[in-house]
Parts: structure tokens; C-alpha cells; sequence
């Protein structure tokens, strides 16, 4: 689903992503680890074409993000076609960016009626439905501003889930929560994996990575240093600094 070869990034003279190389097939889930300023959030951000990579190359689903290749080069594409591929790709943020003004509700319909232009009857149908997944059935009517920490990231996913992506990105989605905040929003990212929804998910939570990652990878200084099984990397990291890093989260 996810293929990502040799993908570097600059901004100005720092490069920040060194020759990025990854995979992650259609179902599986994907965690990344690796300390501040390692460069997993810039990775992300190219896998959906947020950033313009200066080499390499990923794919989603088969297609090129952001360019198109002829006449053996690659030509970036245009903002409109780039929107297009970006629809298929959820995307969660530490921060959850809702709507103030607008409900739960709302706050979940919004993007499918506006951008996928569908009928706000059927996106409400499907909207109830996905709160009501991950356990906010009765909370469709409340502001953001009413709800907790892990409720608003709860209906964050749920939008995200709502424009129906075929690829769901995390990018430390219970880092700014209490702690006793982080588990109900885990338990739905579980919920999700169960389900057979490909995910990368950057996390320093060693427990889910280990429970529901098919593949961990440990990101340091714009590098893969090292990826695998997570239960196996996690117990025995072959490489120094991945153990360095275990050793200070676990
Ligand atoms: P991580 O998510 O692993 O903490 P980031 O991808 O956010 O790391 O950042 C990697 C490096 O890239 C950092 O040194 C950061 O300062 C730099 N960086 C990120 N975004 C920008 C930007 N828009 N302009 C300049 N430097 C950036
Ligand atoms: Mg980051």
C-alpha cells in the first residue's frame, strides 16, 4: 500500500530525510519511532505531498504522490490532482484542529460534503455511525470545547475516517493528552488495525507498537537505523542508538 524508496528531503542546505526506504502492505500497521527531530513528521508529510520530497520517490496504493512520471522523469503535478490523491489519505495530528463552532456532528461532515461534494443526509448517516464506533455515539451534538482531550481526538479520527481513506497517518496522536486520557484513543486506533485499515502510526507508545505493529522502524537523524518485527526489535535492537532510544522510553 505504501512504498517509499530512497526519499530525501531538504529545507534550505539541512537535509532532514537522508534516504527514507520503506513498505508497509495493505492492512498492516506500521509504527515509527525515533527521538525529536529524527524527521518522522516530515516523512509523513510527504507521504501525502504536504512537503515536496528532493529525491526518491513513494507510492500509495501504486500511484506516485505528487508527480507523474514521463518521459522518464517526474513531473510534479498540480495542486488540484495532488488534492485528489490526498483524499484517499487520513491524517491525524497531536493536535486535534476541529471546528470550534461546529458540533461533533458536523465537525465529522464536513469534509465529505464539501470536497467529495456527497449528500449531507448520507454523510450524517455515515458520520453517526463512525462516533458511534469509536464511542461517541452520544456525544454527536456536543462543541469541541465540551468534549475531553481524548474525545476531541476520537472525533478526529472519526473525520478522518469519513472521507474513507485507504491509508491512515498518525503522527503522535496521544502526545498532548493526559495520560489517563491516551488509552481510549488507542483502544479505537486497535479497533481500527483489527479492522484491516493500513496505518503508519509515529508513537512512542512501545505497548502498541509491540501489541498491533506488524513493522516497527526507529527513525534518527533523517535515517532508518533499523526496522522489523516489533516484539523481536524491541527486545533484542541490533543497532546501538536504537537501544539507546528503548532505553530512555521504555
Ligand atoms: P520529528 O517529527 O521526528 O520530531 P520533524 O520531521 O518535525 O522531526 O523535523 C525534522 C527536522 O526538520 C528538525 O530539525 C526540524 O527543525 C526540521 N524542520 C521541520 N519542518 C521544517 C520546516 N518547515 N522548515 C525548516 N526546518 C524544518
Ligand atoms: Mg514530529
Amino acid at each position: 500500500m505504501v512504498q517509499a524508496e530512497n526519499v530525501h528531503k531538504a529545507f534550505g542546505s539541512v537535509e532532514v530525510l537522508k534516504g527514507i526506504d520503506l513498505t508497509v502492505k495493505a492492512g498492516e500497521v506500521c509504527c515509527v519511532l525515533g527521538p525529536s527531530g529524527s524527521g518522522k513528521s516530515t516523512f509523513l508529510r510527504c507521504v501525502n505531498h504536504l512537503e515536496k520530497i528532493n529525491a526518491g520517490w513513494i507510492r500509495v496504493d501504486g500511484d506516485l504522490i505528487g508527480y507523474r512520471e514521463y518521459g522518464g522523469k517526474l513531473h510534479e503535478m498540480r495542486e488540484k490532482e495532488v488534492a485528489a490523491q490526498r483524499r484517499a489519505i487520513g491524517m491525524v495530528f497531536q493536535r486535534f484542529n476541529l471546528f470550534p463552532h461546529m458540533t461533533a456532528l458536523d465537525n465529522v461532515v464536513e469534509a465529505p460534503v464539501r470536497v467529495l461534494r456527497e449528500r449531507r443526509a448520507t454523510v450524517r448517516e455515515r458520520a453517526a455511525a463512525l462516533l458511534d464506533r469509536v464511542g461517541l455515539g452520544d456525544k454527536l451534538g456536543s462543541y469541541p470545547g465540551q468534549l475531553s482531550g481524548g474525545q476531541q481526538q476520537r472525533v478526529a479520527i472519526a473525520r478522518a475516517l469519513a472521507m474513507q481513506p485507504k491509508l491512515m497517518l498518525f503522527d503522535e496522536p496521544t502526545s498532548a493528552l493526559d495520560p489517563e486520557l491516551v488509552g481510549e484513543v488507542l483502544d479505537v486506533m486497535k479497533d481500527l488495525a483489527r479492522d484491516g485499515m493500513t496505518m503508519i502510526v509515529v508513537t512512542h507508545e512501545i505497548g502498541f507498537a509491540r501489541e498491533v505493529g506488524d513493522s516497527l522502524v526507529f527513525m534518527d537523524d533523517g535515517v532508518v537505523v533499523e526496522s522489523g518485527e516489533p516484539r523481536e526489535m524491541i527486545a533484542n535492537p541490533r543497532h546501538e542508538r536504537t537501544r539507546a532510544f528503548l532505553d530512555k522510553v521504555l
